[in-house]
């Protein structure tokens, strides 16, 4: 079965105050790293990065650098919503797509295959950890509800779907959604989910990026 892979990278980087996706890691961008990830998922067979327009000669350098040799570039949309469904016009016809955030550079490619070894069973599965948090809804600066821990969950990519179904949960709606499971929530078809990891971590912030260089024991040059 053909898989292919989506990677948004079209953010603007606002919480982190810089273009974090082309922060300097370890003597390379940070997204070399995700993508470097993703391509070492055997079942892959090409990847679509939707980015920036004035990247894609970056991104297609890395890709060389790696030896990814199924790679386009597409330039993103206004919403990550927005950005996946330029990438799903790229993606051919496989039969399964694979979405994983460029912001999650320490993806294993284990949990990738099985991601997409959930997909193939249930028609959409997610990654998802343990929510560690006690998680709150506030209105103006008031708790209002706490919600039980026990039941919840941080969703994390990757997320892998058939590609008929990630196609139909675009099509269906243009409403906002932080990740491509809920499309697929509100046609009313199942998610499964499968135990993420702690190490996937979504670089956000400033702090985030200081993280993962210390990560890599590696610092920029004084
Ligand atoms: O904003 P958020 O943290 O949910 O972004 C997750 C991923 O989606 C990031 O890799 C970001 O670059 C990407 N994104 C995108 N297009 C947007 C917004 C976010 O590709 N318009």
């Amino acid at each position: 079965m053909s898989v292919c892979a989506i990677v948004p990278a079209a953010g603007r980087g606002e919480r982190a105050g810089l273009d974090k996706l082309w922060a300097d890691v370890g003597g390379r961008p940070l997204i070399a790293l995700t993508l470097e990830r993703v391509a070492a998922a055997g079942s892959i067979q090409s990847i679509v990065v939707v980015c920036p327009e004035e990247r894609h000669d970056e991104v297609r350098e890395i890709a060389l650098h790696l030896g990814i040799a199924d790679l386009t570039c597409v330039p993103g949309g206004v919403r990550r919503r927005d950005s996946v469904a330029n990438g799903l016009r790229a993606v051919g016809a496989p039969e399964i797509v694979v979405v994983h955030d460029a912001a999650r550079p320490l993806v294993s490619p284990a949990l990738i295959e099985a991601v997409i070894a959930a997909a193939r069973r249930h028609g959409a599965a997610t990654a998802g950890i343990p929510c560690i948090d006690t998680i709150k809804r506030v209105d103006n600066g008031v708790v209002v509800e706490t919600l039980s821990r026990q039941s919840l969950i941080s969703v994390q990519t990757p997320q892998a779907f058939a590609a008929q179904l990630l196609l139909r949960a675009h099509a269906a709606d243009g409403e906002d959604a932080s990740d491509d499971c809920i499309l697929v929530e509100r046609l009313g078809e199942p998610v499964a989910v499968v135990p993420g990891e702690i190490g996937n971590r979504k670089i956000t912030h400033a702090e985030d990026i200081e993280w993962l260089r210390r990560h890599l024991q590696w610092a920029p040059a004084p």
